[in-house]
């Protein structure tokens, strides 16, 4: 399991693939132990790497994730052999947008996917939120570039931090969810519904 793990850091990195900050896991482990999360829904699944750490969290766990790309989506499969969680992990295979998830909630739904969409998904699979559920979302600060424009040399870079810092205020603006954002990682947005009263401290 360990060696799995290790394996997927170096895969990833060796390959480009963005796998979530240790201080953004280490968080997430923490709110679904405290708050007894059971069903869980990511957008982006790469390699499996985050649905495996989430799963780790607790026995209880049970996750659905989404993934377009097929190579990714053939590796998360075999990763997640590995870790003998295929019967709680479910991977589809498909874009996220078009995927059809009627009748299921989810008490934690983590927006991993691409950073440009991000209001889309969010849009979308806040229908798909329990009462008491929190909607995460990674990368909302983006290599810090969200917080030092100056820093950004090329043209794509800088329509996809103005794409974020764009989620960023809508996720601020909302009527209906309250957000935080935190410096964790690559930078968290929790955001939750208002008035919920199930929905639990994050601090
Ligand atoms: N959550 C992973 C990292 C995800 S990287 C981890 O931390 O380990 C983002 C992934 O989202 C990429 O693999 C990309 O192919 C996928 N992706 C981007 N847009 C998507 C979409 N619309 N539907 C499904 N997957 C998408
Ligand atoms: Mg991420």
């Amino acid at each position: 399991m360990k060696d799995v793990i290790q394996d997927m850091e170096r895969y990833a990195e060796a390959n480009n693939v963005p796998i979530i900050e240790r201080d953004s896991i280490i968080f997430i482990d923490k709110y679904i132990k405290l708050n007894g999360v059971k069903k869980v829904l990511e957008i982006g699944t790469a390699i499996g790497y985050s649905a495996i750490l989430m799963a780790c969290a607790s026995k209880d766990v049970e996750i659905t994730t989404i993934e377009r790309d097929e190579k990714r989506y053939k590796e998360a499969l075999k990763n997640i052999r590995a870790c003998e969680m295929d019967k709680r992990i479910d991977v589809v295979f498909d874009d996220a947008l078009d995927v059809n998830l009627a009748g299921y909630k989810y008490d934690l739904i983590f927006i991993d996917a691409a950073k440009g969409q991000n209001i889309k998904f969010f849009e979308k699979f806040k229908n798909y939120l329990n009462e008491g559920g929190i909607i995460i979302t990674d990368n909302v600060n983006f290599h810090g570039l969200v917080k030092n424009p100056e820093r950004i040399e090329s043209k794509n870079v800088r329509q996809l931090v103005d794409k974020i810092i764009e989620y960023r205020e809508y996720l601020s603006d909302n009527d209906e969810y309250v957000t935080k954002f935190y410096d964790i990682g690559d930078g968290l947005a929790i955001s939750f519904k208002k008035n919920d009263e199930k929905a639990k401290s994050i601090d």
